[in-house]
């Protein structure tokens, strides 16, 4: 059975992806467009929402995940806005307020790209009838999303889980990456500390170098972590560090490690998951997102 037809924005620091749909296998309407400058990326979006509405029907919500910083907080005077961005011309830029009065008058949802993700991996994916979920990203950044009895658990901003304290290695004394901790869990363990760490991008280090067993050591951390303070029953790696295949199980291990049967857990194989929606979860997850708020102001 269909749902409700939702206008959705992957909204991403390279390229936006937009489209009418109504849940899986069902976009109605798609498309990609390169971040450029604010002005005329939003006008892009602008047109295309109208263009396919008047084509397809008008959208009953309009659904948006992020990239950050943003203001998610509802009531916010800058609610809607990508906030203290690097990326340039971003910062303090409205992103909501353009495409909310293209598509007038329906609920919206305003979420981060990661949330979007775990969302759609809830709703049809990965972890589909689960109530307790959280996802890591592993990527340019390390983004993390949380939901805890059926919620996604937000703060002011976004949940930064990215940026959790790990213990270090002995054996590693590199600095990290990030810019505001040095060595939190993004600084340690992202795609491009990877490749400073090594001298060689993440991609290109071969399946049995040391730094994967270095990498897991750090997930598995960010894993053991978020066991510790919510009640997930599924923990979804994600994004272009995890398709190094030899990597998920040694998350599980270090994890069944560094739990040392304190936890009453599942196996770490139910536990710990890559995405199944692939590269669809980010986009199902803002068509869920949508039509739930659609379904709450009936
Ligand atoms: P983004 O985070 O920008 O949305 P990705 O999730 O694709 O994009 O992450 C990009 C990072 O993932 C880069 O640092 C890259 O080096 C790393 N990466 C991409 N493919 C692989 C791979 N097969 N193995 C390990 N690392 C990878
Ligand atoms: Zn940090």
């Amino acid at each position: 059975m269909s749902g409700k037809m939702v206008a959705i924005l992957e909204s991403g620091g390279t390229k936006m992806v937009a489209a009418l749909s109504r849940g899986p296998g069902e976009i109605i309407a798609h498309k990609k467009i390169p971040t450029t400058t604010p002005e005329e990326t939003i006008h892009r979006l602008v047109e295309f929402f109208e263009r396919e509405q008047s084509a397809h029907g008008k959208a009953e919500a309009l659904a948006i995940g992020t990239f950050g910083p943003a203001d998610l907080e509802v009531g916010s005077a800058t609610y809607g806005f990508i906030t203290s961005t690097p990326k340039i011309g971003w910062s303090q830029t409205d992103l909501l307020g353009p495409l909310r009065k293209a598509i007038a008058d329906v609920p919206v949802v305003f979420e981060t790209d990661v949330n979007a993700a775990l969302f759609g991996e809830v709703s049809w994916g990965a972890a589909k009838g689960f109530r307790h979920a959280a996802y890591f990203t592993v990527g340019t950044g390390i983004g993390g999303s949380l939901i805890v009895d059926d919620s996604l658990v937000h703060g002011s901003g976004h949940p930064e889980m990215g940026h959790m304290r790990v213990t270090k290695h002995l054996d590693d004394d590199f600095s990290g990456v990030c810019s505001f901790h040095g060595d939190c869990l993004e600084g340690l363990a992202c795609g491009p500390a990877i490749e400073k760490r090594w001298g060689r991008k993440a991609e290109e280090l071969p399946a049995d170098h040391p730094a994967w067993e270095l990498q897991a050591y750090y997930l598995a951390q960010a894993c053991v972590n978020v066991l510790t303070i919510a009640p997930v029953e599924k923990i979804i790696l994600g994004g272009g560090v995890m398709h190094q295949e030899q990597l998920l199980a040694m998350v599980r291990q270090k994890v069944s490690q560094l739990v040392n049967g304190y936890l009453r857990l599942p196996n770490t194989e139910d536990l710990i998951v890559l995405p199944a929606l692939g590269d669809h979860a980010g986009l199902l997850g803002c068509v869920a997102l949508g039509q739930e708020k659609t379904s709450m102001e009936l």
